[in-house]
């Protein structure tokens, strides 16, 4: 996934863009850019930041960047802001989401023959620069970012930092929530709400599925109303969203409290201690632990000096590594215990088999596993979760495999948690992770845990239901 942020200010405002940017940090892991917008046009810097943070990488551009307006991006993918000349005048551009229809659009787009793209390592066009194709295919800025929104399969929120202000779109569906905020002097638009109190933003609207609007340092226009229908991420609540933040007005913390609330309400376990797998896991557990009243401690803590981030970098047995060393076991809180642990979710399993074994090399005497979802049997399709993983990348559909034989199979049965094959593939994950017991959220009980209705929410990597 990844994540944005814009301001339009009265007075200078590259350090509200720069933290309000580097709030996103724990949704992309490639790169991450800032342009600015003055009276000499346009200045951006784009960074890799697999192997370091994004304020370490930007320290040194900022005094280079000045301006009244500018957007940031981290992306998990590819390289943005970029900065588009086209007949609505020059502009910039970061998105977040998936284009599912990336090389029809392309192809679409040659038949024009005046268009070309430039090509990512790795021979894929880049996905913002289609979208700003599709938008400069149109008369205005509005009638383009709805164009593109319209024609792009997958999501897309947008933001354009443009001679007139900052235009801002949430995607069709609202699968990424866009929230504007103002202060004296300035409005800003995120992803992240977590973004506003520090810099002193107020949150002024959650703009609805489609919305586009515009923002100046006084001014935030409607210039397209939300659509009702709604399909945001409810992984959002359970695993990619920073704790202070809220969508659709639910905070992420709360909700991920009454996740392992809910954990608890279907178990009867005799535990001596509940814990969560830092740091996703932790509100789980604690919501847990209150709710059993059994303690919460913390068996595994995390170095976090050297190790602040959970993805990076990318390659998978290097992530394994890294993942072994942030976490130190403390042998006097494991020894002869019966832990029960809370995981936001079980996606491959890999990392979490070691950490499991770790826990009994340290003299636990049962570990349980309590995920806050439930199995993840299908890969998204609209944010950047699982661009690079194939379908067997995940614990379920390995799972599924090894009961079945093969791969062609109705998944339906195995997402339906009341089920013989559902059941056989929970134990199977069982095995494999080698836990005392093992026992998913069920999706009701998450989405009376996030507290909207389950059509506003997209719950497709669970159950495989998506509405259009
Ligand atoms: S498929 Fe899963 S991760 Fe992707 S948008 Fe839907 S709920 Fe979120």
């Amino acid at each position: 996934m990844s994540g944005f942020f814009g301001v339009a200010s009265k007075s200078d405002c590259v350090s509200d863009l720069f933290y309000g940017t580097d709030y996103h940090s724990h949704l992309g892991t490639k790169r991450g850019g800032m342009c600015m917008l003055n009276s000499a046009g346009y200045t951006r810097f784009i960074h890799n930041i697999e192997n370091s943070q994004f304020r370490s990488k930007f320290e040194d551009d900022i005094s280079k960047m000045h301006g009244t307006r500018g957007i940031g991006i981290i992306s998990d993918y590819e390289d943005q802001p970029l900065i588009i000349r086209s007949h609505l005048g020059i502009y910039s551009i970061v998105t977040v989401g998936v284009t599912q229809n990336a090389d029809e659009l392309a192809k679409e787009a040659f038949g024009k023959r005046s268009i070309h793209f430039s090509e990512m390592t790795g021979g894929q066009i880049n996905p913002t620069e289609l979208t700003a194709a599709l938008i400069s295919q149109e008369a205005s800025f509005a009638d383009g970012i709805a164009h593109a929104q319209d024609a792009i399969e997958g999501s897309c929120s947008i933001l354009l930092l443009t001679e007139e202000g900052i235009y801002a779109a949430r995607d069709k569906l609202g699968r990424t929530p866009v929230v504007t905020g103002r202060k004296d002097g300035a409005c800003a638009v995120t992803l992240e709400t977590c973004a506003f109190p520090n810099l002193g933003y107020q949150i002024e609207r959650y703009l609805g599925p489609g919305e586009i609007v515009k923002l100046t340092a006084e001014t935030i226009e409607q210039l397209r109303p939300g659509r009702r229908k709604m399909q945001i991420c409810a992984f959002l609540w359970v695993y990619y969203g920073f704790p202070a933040s809220c969508y659709e007005q639910i905070n992420v913390e709360a909700v991920r409290y009454r996740c392992g609330a809910a954990l608890a309400a279907n178990d009867d376990l005799e535990v001596d201690l509940v814990a969560g797998i830092p740091d996703s896991g932790t509100a789980h557990a604690i919501g847990y632990a209150d709710a059993a009243a059994v303690p919460y401690h913390r068996p595994f803590v995390k170095y976090t000096p050297t190790w602040p981030r959970s993805f990076m970098p990318q390659d998978q047995e290097t992530r394994d590594l890294v993942g072994r060393m942030k976490l130190i076991p403390i042998r006097e809180i494991i020894k002869g215990k019966r832990l029960l642990f809370c995981e936001d979710s079980i996606v491959r399993g890999t990392q979490l088999r070691g950490t499991i074994q770790r826990l009994y090399d340290f003299g636990a005497r049962e570990v349980h596993m309590r995920p806050a979802c439930p199995p993840l049997v299908y890969n998204c399709k609209f944010l950047n979760f699982s661009r690079s993983r194939s379908q067997l990348d995940l614990a379920a559909r390995r799972a599924i495999e090894q009961i079945e034989g093969q791969t062609d199979v109705d998944l339906a049965q195995y997402a339906d948690p009341d089920s013989k094959k559902h059941r056989a593939m929970v134990e199977n994950i069982r095995k494999a992770l080698n836990l005392t017991t093992l026992r998913y959220q069920k999706l009701a009980d998450l989405v009376a845990a996030i507290g909207l209705p389950k059509e506003k929410l997209c719950t497709y990597c669970w159950d495989g239901a998506c509405p259009q």
